[in-house]
């Protein structure tokens, strides 16, 4: 059986159909998304309805969230914000009550799905360094979480009374004996320095992971992007993947 998660789509149309190809062409049996459907980018409504469509089953990012509640509840950039306010006009009431339904986090028999990590308070919590990962430890109980929101695909391991380990994932079977919370990269936005869409794609029966990324029309998005109106800053990342 192979399973495959995706993350942070942000309304990049091109990136996400790009992605779904990639993950037919594989012989995947089912996919995931792990939030932010929308935000940054161009195509909210069309990203929606393929999700949708394909049966994937998604968990809430802080974009999708601000984007039904109207703000945030953590910090954004001001040309994010507008992206949020921007996006809420583009999108029909039937989409907005999709989003508005997402789960915090779905419990599946192979991994949980969360958008940033397990922690309840703050909101949102970025897992980039060894503190924050001990936070989420302690309230992981099962062997494996995969989540997004970093933009960037990470390995977090913890071996009990050991230090948790933080590394750019790579292709491999999980440890065992370890708990591990899996960064799947983004669709839509990477920021790891490669524009390359990023998923993965795990084999529960062996355990293996691997990490993929797929090049699409970026200049496609970006044009997109400029053509209605949106903040330039979000066109230009998408060349450089940061
Ligand atoms: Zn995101």
């Amino acid at each position: 059986m192979k399973l495959a998660v995706i993350s942070d789509i942000h309304a990049n149309l091109e990136a996400l159909q790009t992605v779904l190809r990639a993950i037919d062409d594989l012989g995947v049996d089912r996919i995931w998304c792990a939030g932010d459907v929308v935000g940054y980018g161009p195509d909210p409504g069309p990203c929606i309805d393929l999700l949708r469509e394909r049966g994937i089953e998604t968990v809430c990012g802080n974009h999708d969230e601000a984007v039904v509640r109207g703000e945030p509840r953590d910090r954004m950039l001001p040309e994010a914000l507008q992206v949020v306010q921007w996006t809420r006009t583009q999108l029909t009431p039937d989409q907005i009550d999709w989003l508005a339904s997402l789960p915090p986090l779905r419990v599946l028999p192979w991994f949980e799905l969360v958008h940033a990590s397990l922690i309840p308070d703050p909101p949102w919590a970025y897992i980039i360094d060894e503190e924050g990962a001990l936070y989420h430890f302690a309230y992981q109980d099962c062997p494996l979480v995969f989540n997004g929101h970093t933009h960037v695909p990470l390995a977090v391991l913890h071996r009990s009374g050991q230090r948790p380990r933080l590394s750019i994932l790579q292709s491999m079977f999980l440890p065992r004996r370890h708990r591990c919370m899996i960064g799947v990269g983004s669709v839509g936005q990477p920021r790891d320095g490669d524009p390359r869409a990023a998923f993965v794609v795990y084999e529960p029966e062996n355990c293996f992971l691997e990490v993929r990324r797929v090049a699409y029309d970026f200049a496609r998005t970006q044009a997109r992007i400029l053509r209605k109106g949106l903040p330039e800053l979000f066109a230009r990342r998408l060349a450089i993947g940061r």
